[in-house]
């Protein structure tokens, strides 16, 4: 019996060429697996997929779930089917318009951030910037900008990287909301802000951002987003809102990996 040719000819043009890349990807992603298989992103168990966590780390994550503070993003003990207000937004109103953050910070988000931070572990952005577009959907969802809260000077040469930077670039680039990693700048040095109350937390970071006066019209009558890896008291993105306020922002959320409901935890 004659052979038959089951060779199937490739469609001629962009059809064969997007085939052909399609398959070039493939390889490389293959490839790459065998140099880099994938592994937990905390406990390097192996794993089908990069960029991600096992079950049991992921369960290690105290994730802030709805109902929520609209205000503060705080979790509620209950819906009221509208939106609802804690009482310590009532009782004490926060410079900003609206705050969300992805978890507690507590247990594995407090390690992974640490290591973000102090271990340069930029492998971490990708899935960090997943969960912090998933709880920020509704303040993107409005926004103009995405603003990082800026590092001094000088701890950005210790550091030689701001990861509130990254972590904005990564919710930009998902999101396709511009990053601003520029305008907003720290006007002066501050001390750490750990081990200090909630007034000296204040005090610490009052006037110690600004916006360049030469990108002032970038900001003016925009809703930013401000991007942090921890809010604790809020006094740093308070003092952060109040500079793009002043340069005529006409909204201003912050969207944080975590919450520390604790005094004295970070930042
Ligand atoms: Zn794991």
């Amino acid at each position: 019996m004659a052979g038959r040719d089951f060779k199937i000819a490739e469609p001629a043009g962009g059809i064969g060429r997007a085939r052909f890349k399609a398959r070039l990807r493939r390889t490389w992603s293959s490839l790459s697996d065998l140099i880099l298989p994938p592994v937990c992103l905390s406990c390097h168990v192996p794993m089908t997929a990069h960029d991600t966590l096992c079950a049991s780390c992921w369960s290690g994550i105290d994730f802030i779930r709805p109902p929520l503070c609209d205000r503060l993003g705080l979790p509620l003990p209950f819906a009221t089917g509208e939106v609802s207000l804690s009482a310590a937004a009532m009782a004490a109103p926060p410079a900003y318009d609206q705050a969300r953050a992805a978890a507690h910070y507590a247990g594995l988000m407090r390690r992974l951030i640490h290591d973000l931070k102090f271990h340069d572990r930029d492998d971490l952005t990708r899935l960090l910037g997943v969960w912090l577009v998933d709880a920020g959907k509704d303040i993107l969802a409005i926004a103009d900008l995405v603003v990082p809260i800026p590092l001094s000077r000088s701890r950005l040469l210790r550091r030689r990287f701001n990861q509130a930077a990254r972590l904005g670039g990564e919710v930009s680039r998902r999101t396709g909301v511009p990053a601003d990693p520029l305008s907003l700048v720290r006007v002066r040095s501050t001390a750490s802000q750990v081990g200090l109350s909630r007034r000296e937390r204040e005090e610490n970071v009052r006037g110690a951002f600004a916006v360049r006066e030469d990108r002032r019209e970038r900001i003016e009558g925009r809703r930013i987003v401000l991007i942090d890896d921890v809010v604790t008291t809020g006094a740093t993105v308070s003092a952060a809102t109040r500079a793009l306020r002043r340069a005529g922002a006409e909204h201003v959320s912050v969207l944080a990996l975590a919450l520390a409901t604790g005094e004295g935890t970070t930042e």
